[in-house]
């Protein structure tokens, strides 16, 4: 429809026609367009993640579900799904732990992006791929993997005005993009602890996260399988925008240059439990990334690849400090841990 037009071309010609948009609608689009047009991940790329910076991240993962799934009593049948996978390599890695342990199911990706989809099917030819959760396999248990995919999802903002309560929307001022607040009154939407807040405060929902957490807790309950989600974020209700744009590993203005810098938020991981508790998951956690991959072995495995290859030492201390460390991904990252019908729960989330 917008033919030969870039996204900030469409996008502006849309808000001058109608008005402004949503933060949802814009974050979205941009981030359609980012994730369909390039591999972000890498030193070259805008962002790095964990199983991007070393093996030892999807070994981990693979050696939590070994562990699920045996004790559960090793259902034959039972599908690796990831969502948002990358490029392959969490799954790649994961998968050669299962695989070891006796573990043949079918592989299924989430993903929207045709780019990251060849990435994939490099790294796991035979996977099968879905546009959403609701083509997902619905006859067997699932072993569910989310590394940085709720992070991506588009969230909705409300900023208090001396009016009121009003969607947070973006606008167009002198030819820029500009945050401004909506008109219709939303002071229903927010949450009563923050509604006496300050002039300006901003309350950030993720509807979409929710949807997703909702999604695959009713698939657990309703077929068995187990779950590991992996993201930064907050543990306790907080206000304030944490939305935020990267390109080439720098901070960047999330209203300039829609779809050609990474938008992200952090993850509300209160929200996050209630949404999969309420449709039927188990949920342990969320702890942090650190402690996480400490209780399942990172460091006896960083040291067993050191033995192996000597020359890489150094850089797989330093790969192990980057995913473990609390000033670096040990904290801020954190684990959720899901289980479903009649499974146990994982390793690594005792207090
Ligand atoms: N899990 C990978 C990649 C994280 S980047 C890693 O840890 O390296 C986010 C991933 O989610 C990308 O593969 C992106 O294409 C995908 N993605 C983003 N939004 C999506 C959506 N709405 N539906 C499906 N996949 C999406």
């Amino acid at each position: 429809m917008f033919g030969e037009m870039t996204l900030e071309q469409s996008l502006a010609r849309l808000i001058a026609l109608q008005g402004p948009i949503s933060l949802t609608l814009w974050m979205g689009q941009a981030n359609a367009h980012y994730y369909g047009s390039r591999d972000p991940l890498g030193a070259d790329g805008d962002f790095t993640t964990a199983p991007e910076i070393s093996q030892m991240f999807g070994e981990m993962v693979g050696v939590w579900l070994a562990d699920v799934w045996s004790r559960a009593g090793s259902p034959v049948d039972a599908a690796y799904v990831e969502l948002g996978p990358g490029r392959g390599t969490l799954a790649r890695d994961a998968l050669r732990v299962l695989r070891r342990f006796g573990w043949a199911g079918s592989v299924h990706f989430v993903e929207t992006s045709a780019t990251m989809r060849a990435a994939q099917a490099r790294a796991e030819p035979d996977a099968q791929w879905h546009d959403d959760l609701g083509s997902l396999p619905e006859d067997r248990p699932l072993l569910i993997v989310a590394n940085e995919f709720l992070d991506a999802l588009p969230v909705r903002q409300i900023v208090k005005t001396p009016q009121g309560w009003r969607e947070r929307m973006v606008g167009l001022q002198d030819d820029r993009f500009v945050p401004m607040a909506g008109t219709m009154p939303l002071d229903l939407a927010v949450p009563e602890a923050f509604r006496e807040a300050d002039a300006q405060t901003i309350v950030e929902i993720a509807p979409a996260a929710s949807v997703v957490m909702g999604e695959v807790a009713r698939l657990l309950a309703a077929q068995g399988g187990a779950g590991l989600v992996v993201d930064y974020g907050y543990t306790a209700p907080q206000t304030g925008s944490t939305l935020q744009a990267l390109k080439g590993h720098a901070a960047a203005d999330p209203f300039a240059t829609p779809g050609e810098a990474d938008l992200t938020t952090l993850v509300d991981f209160s929200a996050a439990v209630a949404a999969a508790q309420a449709s039927g998951a188990q949920v342990a956690g969320p702890v942090g990334q650190g402690a996480f991959l400490g209780a399942l072995g990172i460091a006896q495995r960083a040291g067993a690849l050191a033995k192996a290859s000597p020359a890489r030492a150094g850089e797989i201390a330093g790969a192990l400090e980057r995913l473990v460390a609390p000033e670096q991904m040990g904290t801020l990252f954190k684990v959720l841990g899901l289980a479903g019908k009649d499974w146990p729960s994982g390793a690594g989330f005792a207090a």
